[in-house]
């Protein structure tokens, strides 16, 4: 171990031509799990005290542990977020591995620092957030959303010792959210021991600035210390009414988070870009990149209005540290929970720059269109039904007659013959079928082919 022969050489070639491999295969196989009873009887024992060796290990995983799992980037995947990266975003991911960079200092990684805040500056363009912004690229939207609220309740503690108010505040601190929030926020309430308290949505299932009032002034808008508005919830892709809550917002002092994790990409495309209008006024918002931005596993923009509340509220302090903490330069550690880093960002930011910002205007865009033909083809078929209007990508619809096995049977059948992975969801008790479409490379025919199986 630890350096580089002849034989590290040919494997290094192995491993590079396997990604290449991977790259070019079109279409790529869907595969999918086995038991772990099937994997030990395929894989065996495969650590041992003097190793298999490289090549033999590669093979493994090649031959028998890649294809027990789902290609997240098939254009059939059409199930959860799914994910589809650019091919430069997934090949620099391995140049960040190479690298051996520490993403969490300026000290230590400050050139690839200032390359992801430039990918940042890009997102907080599209959001309309001031020049002030910043933050950092954290593990995904479920760390991101727990971040933002630490950060927003940590400033609602000072704000209630500025008031000369004692002990740390209310007990318990409360968030508000709708019911179509993701599961993270109330994930994040449970870390920190909050409330999480729902908001009504309206007849198109949005949060309002009307209906975040009356839970205001019920509950008292010092208890509050976060509102989260979604835009693009994850089942349905409903976009809450941002101008009206943010309005609200700022009239009672709370923290606005935008959770755009999912839906936040569509910024970028001018088709729908007033959908988000008041997206501007967030105190803080994020969009996984590994979503609907073309980047591969895992990656969040973490983004805030003011970054010094971050900072106050996330920085860690320790001697070992203080050479980092002392300099006024850009941590990216101290605007999440978190410490060290891999700077996960590159993979975005080297797409970014190869393929330049209209690439994702039209990619965003082109899977706009499928998403919409996909409605249209439900519209058009009488065995199917939308249950509400595709605010994004997401189109959630039932196939009349069937219940909860049904779907099952239908989604399990799919993947057995490898022609999708689209798994049921439900909505109010009742088990539906939902389509998520973030990958360019979804077309109208493969939309029309899994209707096919549904008839
Ligand atoms: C996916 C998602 C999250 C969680 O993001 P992870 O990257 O899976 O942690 C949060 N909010 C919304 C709206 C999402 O769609």
């Amino acid at each position: 171990m630890h350096g580089f022969t002849d034989e590290t050489e040919a494997l290094g070639q192995a491993i590079l031509s396997y990604a290449a491999d991977r790259l070019r295969l079109d279409p790529v196989p869907l595969d999918g799990p086995r038991t772990p009873e099937q994997l030990d009887k395929v894989a065996g024992a495969t650590i041992t005290p003097g190793g298999m060796g490289g090549a033999a290990a590669l093979r493994l995983f090649e031959e028998v542990l890649a294809p027990a799992c789902l290609s997240i980037d098939h254009p059939r995947y059409l199930s959860f977020i799914p994910c589809a990266p650019t091919e430069e975003a997934a090949m620099f991911d391995l140049v960040v591995g190479a690298s051996s960079i520490y993403g969490g200092s300026w000290l230590e990684g400050a050139g690839a620092v200032h390359a992801e805040n430039q990918a940042l500056r890009w997102i907080a363009d599209l959001a309309g957030l001031p020049e002030s912004a910043g933050g950092s690229f954290v593990q995904g939207g479920t760390i991101g959303n727990l971040s933002a609220l630490v950060t927003a309740r940590a400033t609602a503690r000072v704000r209630h010792t500025e008031q000369g108010r004692t002990g740390e505040g209310p007990r318990p601190w409360k968030v508000a959210a709708t019911a179509g929030s993701h599961s993270s926020i109330a994930s994040a309430c449970h870390v920190m021991d909050a409330e999480l308290v729902p908001v009504p949505v309206d007849e198109h299932w949005r949060m309002t600035g009307e209906s975040l009032r009356a839970v205001l002034e019920q509950e008292g808008p010092e208890t509050i210390f976060a509102v989260v508005a979604t835009c693009g919830t994850t089942n349905f892709g409903v976009i809450d009414d941002l101008a009206s809550v943010a309005e609200v917002c700022g009239e009672f002092g709370v923290w606005l988070h935008v959770d755009g994790a999912y839906g936040g990409a569509g910024l970028a495309a001018p088709s729908i870009r007033d959908r988000y209008a008041g997206v501007e006024r967030a105190d803080s918002f994020i969009v996984d990149p590994h979503k609907w931005l073309f980047a591969p596993f895992d990656c969040c923009a973490l983004l805030y209005r003011e970054p010094a509340l971050a900072r106050a509220a996330h920085t860690q302090k320790a001697s070992y540290l203080d050479v980092i903490t002392d300099r006024p330069e850009w941590n990216p550690s101290d605007y999440s929970v978190g410490l060290t880093r891999r700077a996960r960002g590159l993979p975005l930011w080297f797409s970014l720059a190869a393929n330049g910002t209209r690439a994702y205007t039209d990619a965003v865009e082109r899977t706009l269109e499928v998403a919409r033909f996909a409605e249209a083809e439900i519209e058009r078929r009488d065995y199917v039904e939308q249950v509400h209007p595709a605010g994004l990508t997401v189109v959630v619809f039932r196939r009349l007659g069937w219940g909860p096995a049904d779907y099952q049977e239908w989604s399990d059948g799919l993947l057995d013959r490898q022609e999708g992975f689209v798994v049921p969801t439900s909505h109010d008790g009742e088990t539906l079928a939902r389509f998520a479409i973030v990958n360019p490379l979804t077309r109208e025919d493969d939309i029309t082919a899994i209707l096919d199986s549904m008839a």
